[in-house]
């Protein structure tokens, strides 16, 4: 039996029911009894429960905190885990972000890629294995999640309700096997100032960035001094020099300072460029007094500067499987009163916690500069060896006639929730990702193709 036929002859059925979900905004809103995520992410999951029933599968709606779709006999099951809700679509699109469309062999849309095809591609890899009778030693589950982007509190509900897959992966990140994701911190680093500015240049506020992932494409910064016009003239200089985009306005004796740099995932901090450190850097070249806000704004331009591993801070840290600790300072809000920054840390995956905030803490040591509100989500590593990652490379390897490769990412995907469980795909090797960007698309080849894969891989699983 050749469960890549049955697919191309599912080609039609596939595409259509990617467009079918496609078409519900499922953005997750006021939670309604039995709709823990709002009515929208709702009228998805009910959607894709339906289309498992018309496909013939065994279906159970996890109080609508999840659902799924299972065939097989056994005491384990093996699964995919896919989410059905949506990150808001934004702006600039060039097809309208909810239909669906079909143009150049691309159907754009929100979802398309995160996570609705690939969601649709399991469950048309599941009827394939069912149709071609394979004995297998365990039940299939294609499991939907609802949650996913803006909570996570659907696995965990999940895992209380149901027991966890023996083997699983989630179709939610790239090709081929992500078998590490590092140590994802979020934390503050907090002052209350007792001694406000007191030299001739006083800071008066500091303020940028959106959220701790993101690398910060603007800051502002408002100083008061008497030599305006001396700060404008080497803001302008140092601005050149850096070429970094700044500019400075004067009102009187007041300096308002612009500081935009190019914005980015918080994982990968060394392809954006972050505007709150380019000001702070700049700032730090000022004779600034010996007042604790000054002092505040020195310590991150030592400490931090322009760098993206933490060597100055010392916290730098690598390995083999997945590289150097990430260090974004994503958000800084700084009055006369208090200072506060947002940092997002990812450490490698075969580190801990404390390998990484024993020198933190060293370096906080004495400064009146305190940790506060840390978040930590654990690295997530298979060996290459373990057959989890065996498995997939297999199924990988023999559909794509390539060797499959192992990467470690920044972190973050459902593998960290779900255990037994890794990210495998949905995005090709080369291929660009338009996840959360205005017109995000899936290659309609790459959908089908998806399938047989994920049909292989689960019945490798299964097996
Ligand atoms: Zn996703």
């Amino acid at each position: 039996m050749d469960m890549n036929k049955r697919i191309d002859e599912m080609r039609e059925e596939i595409i259509a029911s990617t467009q079918e979900l496609v078409k519900i905004r499922s953005l997750e809103g006021e939670p309604k009894p039995g709709m823990p995520f709002g009515e929208d992410v709702d009228k998805a999951l009910q959607c894709a429960l339906k289309m498992s029933e018309k496909l013939g599968f065994k279906t159970v709606n996890v109080d609508g905190y999840a659902g799924y779709a299972e065939i097989g006999e056994g005491e384990e099951y093996v699964a995919s885990l896919g989410h059905l809700d949506l990150v808001p679509e934004g702006d600039g699109w060039i097809h309208p972000p909810y239909a669906a469309e079909i143009h150049d062999g691309k159907m754009y849309g929100r979802g398309t890629s995160d996570d609705k095809g690939p969601v649709v591609a399991c469950l048309y890899a599941l009827k394939a294995i069912e149709e071609a009778n394979l004995p297998m030693s365990k039940r299939i589950r294609v499991i939907f999640g609802t949650n996913e982007e803006t909570g996570g509190l659907d696995i965990p509900y999940y895992l209380e309700k149901e027991k966890a897959p023996v083997l699983a992966f989630t179709p939610d990140a790239d090709f081929p096997i992500i078998n590490g994701e590092k140590g994802i911190t979020i934390f503050e680093l907090a002052q209350n100032f007792a001694v406000a500015g007191n030299g001739e240049i006083v800071i008066e506020s500091i303020v940028g960035g959106n959220a701790p992932n993101m690398v910060p494409d603007y800051c502002e910064a408002i100083l008061t001094c008497e030599k305006a016009a001396e700060v404008k003239s080497a803001l302008e200089a140092f601005a050149k020099e850096k070429s970094y985009e700044m500019s400075a306005e004067i009102e009187g004796n007041k300096v308002t300072i612009k500081s935009i740099g190019v914005s980015g995932h918080g994982s990968t901090p060394e392809l954006g460029k972050n505007a709150i450190m380019q000001l702070i850097t700049f700032l730090a070249t000022l004779e600034l007094g010996n007042d604790d806000v000054s002092n505040y704004v020195k310590f991150f331009a030592e400490k931090v500067g322009m760098e993206v591993d933490g060597k100055s801070f010392g916290v730098y840290l690598e390995d083999e499987p997945s590289g150097k600790l990430s260090f974004n300072l994503g958000q800084i809000n700084v009055t006369k009163e208090r200072g506060l920054t947002v940092l997002n840390l990812r450490y490698p995956v075969t580190k801990t916690l404390d390998d990484m905030m024993t020198p933190l803490c060293k370096t906080l040591e004495g400064t009146g500069i305190m940790m506060e509100n840390l978040k930590h989500q654990e690295p997530l590593y298979f060996e290459t060896t373990h057959p989890l990652v065996q498995k997939l490379a297999k199924a990988y390897s023999e559909q794509m006639g390539e060797e499959a490769k192992f990467v470690s990412i920044g972190g973050g995907t459902y593998a960290k929730e779900m255990p037994n469980t890794v990210a495998f795909g949905p995005t090709f090797i080369g291929q660009p990702s338009t996840v959360h960007q205005p017109n995000e698309y899936i290659d309609v080849e790459e959908l089908i193709k998806l399938a047989k894969i994920y049909a292989y891989a689960l019945y490798e699983l299964a097996k």
